[in-house]
């Protein structure tokens, strides 16, 4: 590898590099030279000292600009630069010149100065390559939000792996890490005021061999022997450590629900007001949260919050304020007195209400309340921010009433879920978010306006720790999930192409080997993609994965690919129902599982669709042909196949374009009670010549399979019509609400299909 090379390989990618031609031989560099000679001109010295003492120690000292053969830190508010942005120019004069107009901008000069050097330089040992290659580097992020968030609650983390993550967000030139420090599991900071907190609330039995989600009871005897807490002491360290890597970082202390673990230590503040132990698991529905309707409540949360804010510099106070059950509320007689006082509809009203006393108490210490997007219920004040966590419209809407929004939708932000097939993969608590995924978010929706969108302020990605007990778990889960998120943040959306981003990060995972920062090897799976074509009388089909340049190989016969199989190397097309199978395969070895998929030919396949009634746009499938492509699902309803619709019917018309003599239809269906999707009561079919008035209605009625089963893939079939029509429309009526037994009852329904086969 020629050093050349390296300086392509930076992440995230800078804005603008200009090669100089030749190189700075770093060995040559006699002095640093502080141009205003201010602290934080100092400070980055020393990281440049810090990180060259290998090749040699250089002194501060106050040399002409003429002078070569120096570094020179140029530190000025005046100068033409974004915030966060820097000059970096290497070999002019045969220095190194780092330019900024902000002390964070300095930083991250130095940070892509240590991406162009030798990795070995960062872990303090000689390196191999001692030059460096001359160029121009200007640089500045689209996002001014670039986060990471860690749940300290669930597993605790000691102060050397905090100080560790907030390494990792400091090399991603991220500048938010947000620190969940109490939730069900374990409250993690100390309160001087209520040391029970931490006596009792950040203790547990330890479970740690169980899944999380069937821990065993706790016995009589047992003592909490798992868990721990930072000191103020601590925290501020981790604080001053991480504003010296130009890191904010945001405390969370969750209200009103995700307490239960207060309720070890003061039983007191709970409606019921019994003793709960701190649990080693979750248990849901979670509803033991703080009684709203207790003064004592607004008492203690004040109390900490004091603390909170004396102890954290930043502008923000993040209070949770998601899944609180508020089964409770609706009994308690407290409660039901405030809803009445306060003249509240009902307890959605008593949780804003709660929110928005908090806010007024945050808002007179002159700090921000941040909450989760839950907070917007029942309305909120200008100046809180919303995170927005269930997918992206809590933040639309936040954005459209003017707050201030930080994107982190589980689709793309949720680095707990897993990232390859789970079946080969550490046990993680679901969902299925690849590198690529991660690398293709766009943290402003299209809905907004320019205007609106100003109001997104970045993204951020959460690591959530039921399933991540140790260190380099957490690492191994964020890790390469955060690079991509990194990039996305810093250089927008779109800036450039996956496969690019991929060939730099196959670099950067070696600088991880060296700093011995675990990650995971990503996605070994092949995606098969189809698009229309001829009309809709073939497809085209695309195989892709997650490691460009790696040999895929595919059978279209039903047999299993091996190393001799056909490489693929461009789209092919397919006219007749054929099985696809596709691997990959890295040095001539099968690196993941083989990818299946049969595409159904059919007298609908490529024909007009048109929606009476749109699917979610949050469930579009593949796309507006998603239920004619010929491509049936797996039982996970977002793998891209099933469409889906909310409450509603799902209503479609199929335009043949002919008159076509029809003998059966089938509609595939999901049914998946755990995540609220039911198979409609019915389904109908009814024909037309027109597309106007539709005759000769079919119907078919369905039975719900065993409650919250394991979720299964339905057709529901109407067989001996007989008909010869052009327009065929297809309802699939939705039963609306869930079940009185379900989870979400009194919740809407939803329905999904993945393809209307036509015979
Ligand atoms: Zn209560």
């Amino acid at each position: 590898m020629n050093s050349s090379n390296n300086i392509i390989q930076i992440i995230p990618k800078p804005i603008s590099i200009v090669a100089g031609g030749g190189e700075l031989d770093l060995n040559s560099i006699t002095a640093i030279t502080l141009k205003h000679n201010s602290k934080s001109e100092e400070f980055v010295a020393q990281l440049f000292q810090k990180i060259l003492r290998p090749v040699r120690w250089i002194d501060l000292s106050h040399l002409e600009e003429t002078t070569p053969n120096q570094i020179i830190i140029d530190l000025d508010p005046e100068l033409p630069m974004p915030h966060e942005g820097y000059n970096l120019s290497i070999g002019e004069n045969q220095s190194i010149i780092l330019k900024a107009a902000s002390s964070s901008g300095l930083f991250y000069g130095f940070q892509t100065f240590r991406q162009i050097c030798d990795p070995k330089l960062s872990i303090g040992k000689p390196p191999k390559i001692l030059t460096i290659p001359n160029c121009t580097i200007f640089d500045s992020p689209r996002f001014s939000y670039r986060g990471m968030h860690l749940d300290v609650s669930r597993h605790f983390f000691d102060i050397e792996f905090i100080k560790t993550y907030i390494d990792m967000i400091a090399l991603h030139k991220m500048n938010v890490f947000h620190w969940h420090l109490t939730d069900d599991n374990g409250w993690r900071i100390e309160i001087k005021s209520y040391p029970k907190l931490t006596e009792e609330s950040a203790w547990r039995v330890d479970r740690r061999h169980e899944p999380w989600k069937e821990w065993s009871p706790i016995l009589s005897d047992e003592k909490a022997t798992y868990g721990g807490f930072y000191t103020q002491n601590e925290i501020r360290d981790v604080i001053k450590y991480a504003a010296d890597r130009n890191i904010m970082v945001i405390p969370e202390i969750e209200m009103p629900g995700h307490t239960s673990e207060v309720f070890a230590a003061y039983p007191e503040l709970s409606c019921k007001g019994k003793f709960i132990p701190v649990n080693p698991g979750s248990y849901w529905p979670n509803v033991d949260i703080f009684c709203a309707g207790n003064d004592d409540v607004f008492v203690f949360l004040e109390n900490v919050l004091e603390e909170v804010i004396d102890l954290f510099p930043g502008p923000y106070i993040h209070i949770g304020g998601d899944e609180a059950e508020k089964t409770h509320w609706k009994t308690c007689q407290k409660c039901q007195a405030r809803i009445k006082d306060e003249r509240l509809k009902d307890e959605h009203e008593l949780q804003s209400w709660f929110i928005k006393k908090i806010e007024k108490f945050i808002l007179s210490k002159n700090k921000k309340l941040v909450g989760w997007d839950e907070i917007l219920e029942g309305g909120l004040a200008k100046s809180a921010t919303v995170m927005s966590w269930r997918g992206m419209k809590g933040g639309i809407e936040s954005a459209k009433a003017g707050h201030d929004v930080i994107m982190c939708p589980t689709s793309h932000c949720y680095f707990d879920y897993y990232q390859a097939n789970p079946e080969t993969s550490p046990e993680a608590i679901g969902g299925y978010t690849t590198l690529k995924k991660v690398y293709s978010f766009n943290p402003v929706p299209e809905e907004l306006s320019k205007e609106e969108s100003g109001f997104i302020l970045g993204a951020q990605g959460n690591l959530w720790t039921e399933y991540v007990q140790e260190p380099e778990r957490a690492q191994y889960r964020v890790l390469p999930r955060m690079t991509a998120l990194s990039e996305v943040l810093w250089s927008g959306p779109g800036a450039h192409s996956y496969d690019d981003f991929y060939n730099r990060l196959v670099h950067f995972q070696n600088r991880f080997d060296m700093l011995g920062w675990t990650y995971a090897p990503g996605s070994f799976i092949v995606s098969i993609q189809a698009d229309q074509e001829n009309m809709g009388t073939g497809f085209r089909i695309n195989l892709t994965s997650e490691k460009p340049g790696e040999s895929i190989r595919f059978t279209i016969d039903g047999s299993e690919p091996s190393a001799d199989s056909p490489r693929f190397n461009e789209p092919f097309s397919i006219n007749t129902t054929t099985t696809v199978k596709t691997a990959l395969f890295m040095s001539g070895k099968q690196a993941g599982q083989t990818t299946t998929k049969t595409f159904h030919f059919h007298k609908a396949v490529g024909k007009d669709i048109q929606y009476k009634i749109p699917h979610k746009q949050k469930y579009p499938g593949a796309g507006p042909f998603t239920l004619v492509d010929g491509l049936i699902g797996t039982t996970s309803y977002n793998d891209g196949y099933w469409q889906g619709w909310e409450g509603d019917n799902l209503d479609v018309v199929i335009d043949l374009h002919t008159i076509e003599k029809i003998t059966q239809i089938e509609v595939g269906l999901l049914e998946s009670q755990p995540s609220w999707i039911f198979l409609p009561t019915h389904v109908k079919v009814s024909f037309s010549d027109n597309g106007k008035d539709f005759q000769n209605e079919k119907a078919v009625v369905l039975d719900d399979g065993e409650q919250n089963g394991n979720p299964n893939r339905q057709v529901a079939k109407i067989s001996n019509i007989e008909h010869s029509s052009r327009f065929i429309r297809v309802q699939a009526i939705n039963r609306k609400m869930c079940p009185e037994w379900h989870e979400g009852a009194n919740g809407m329904a939803w329905v999904f299909a993945d393809e209307i086969i036509i015979n």
